[in-house]
């Protein structure tokens, strides 16, 4: 009998899934789909190869404030009767933050698990939620594999620099250094370079992850060799609702001067800031490009500002820049965003071909262009189904 595999991601109040064929190196997904929402009225969209969808009904009858626990117990049970004919040989799972300990995919045991946990405070977003789905997959098949693929691992041989911060050496050994994030999305764009790039695909080239999170990677053969994100997923560029890189200064005043308490100023950074807090309207982009209100204008500028700086931040890891791509939900659908960064980086050798982003092709610099400028999609569902036929073979 065939085997199959799935992919969970989960997010903060979104598990996406994907299910692929085990035995084959198939890189199209047999089902994939997402359930958004999660805590708040869930909605769920799931297609099949063909991109026709499925089963709308599958959440029917959950109550609307059921949680990742909940949503993924129902998700289960469906995929298995969805999923056609092969069995279920693994789930591999998306997990935020490996720290240290783990820099290569890992099968999760219990000792896993637990270390895993003393990591939850360092991506308070998203790692209790991929620990939920850990969970809930081992409750409902106990003796299922589960295989577990860090975020974080891409950015492990990193140079000294790049990964430390400027605190006294007893805190570093500690480990309060830069790990960086969206590794699963910068593998999967590291694996496809040469197809779009040839030989230049080992240049000096930044990957400008820009989704919900967004982060940027400078590498070097292909290798990360430096990235905005730091010691959690709040560092570096602005984001949806996060605010990137700010003065250290800003936190102690508001615990001096304002009185706020650690989870207060947590809940600002993490979800009351970045497009949110700057729009006052929204997270969404695609929203804040529509809209007429001169504080969607403000936190687009910003957002691109700061991209562009985190950008030109990164150069002198690699010694100056021949490409740069774009990808995740911002990166491979907004031209507005990837034109109003581009026009802050022409001194570095960016000059961007208008009707090719307008229309959103894989290269959008000119032909004249010093730095070759790409829109690849990312898939990180993939770099994970990769990793669980690696385990199975
Ligand atoms: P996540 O980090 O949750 O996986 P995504 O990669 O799906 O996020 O990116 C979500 C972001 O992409 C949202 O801000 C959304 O508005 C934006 N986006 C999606 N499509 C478009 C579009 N056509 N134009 C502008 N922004 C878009």
């Amino acid at each position: 009998m065939s085997r199959v595999l799935l992919t969970l991601n989960a997010g903060s109040s979104s598990v996406k899934f994907a299910v692929f064929e085990g035995d084959t190196g198939s890189t199209e997904p047999v089902i994939f789909g997402k359930i958004a929402g999660i805590g708040n009225a869930p909605i769920f969209s799931a297609r099949d190869k063909n991109g026709a969808p499925l089963d709308k009904g599958m959440l029917e009858t959950l109550e609307v404030s059921a949680d990742h626990d909940q949503v993924i117990a129902r998700l289960l049970p469906w995929l298995e009767t969805h999923h056609g004919q092969g069995a279920l040989a693994a789930v591999g799972h998306r997990v935020v933050h490996g720290g240290r300990d783990f820099t290569a995919p890992e099968r999760i045991s219990d000792k896993v698990l637990q270390k895993l946990e003393t990591l939850a405070p360092l991506a308070p977003l998203h790692q209790p939620h991929n620990i939920a789905s850990i969970r809930a997959v081992a409750n409902w098949k106990p003796d299922l594999p589960q295989i577990a693929c860090f975020d974080t691992s891409f950015h492990r041989d990193q140079m000294r620099p790049a990964k430390r911060f400027a605190l006294p050496r007893s805190l570093t050994d500690e480990g309060i250094i830069r790990y960086g994030f969206h590794g699963l999305s910068y593998d999967h764009i590291a694996s496809v370079l040469p197809e779009h790039l040839g030989k230049q695909a080992d240049a000096r080239i930044i990957i400008a992850h820009l989704g919900n999170g967004a982060s940027m990677c400078a590498m070097k053969d292909r290798k990360s060799q430096a990235t905005t994100m730091g010691f959690t997923a709040l560092d570096g560029l602005m984001m949806g609702r996060r605010c990137g890189t700010l003065d250290p200064g800003v936190v102690l005043y508001l615990m001096q001067s304002k009185g706020m308490q650690a989870a207060e100023i947590e809940k600002l950074l993490y979800k009351k800031s970045g497009l949110l807090g700057v729009s006052g309207l929204t997270n969404d982009m695609q929203v804040l490009q529509n809209s007429d209100d001169p504080h969607a204008k403000d936190a687009i500028e910003l957002y691109c500002y700061r991209a562009a700086s985190g950008l030109a931040g990164l150069v002198p890891s690699i010694g100056g820049l021949d490409a740069v791509v774009f990808t995740a939900g911002i990166g491979e659908n907004s031209a507005l965003v990837r034109r109003q960064i581009c026009d802050q980086l022409g001194w570095l050798g960016v000059t961007l071909d208008d009707a090719a982003n307008t229309r959103n092709e894989v290269v959008i610099s000119t032909a004249a262009s010093k730095v070759k400028v790409l829109v690849i999609p990312t898939n990180e569902e993939l770099v994970v189904a990769k990793a669980c036929r690696n385990f199975l073979s």
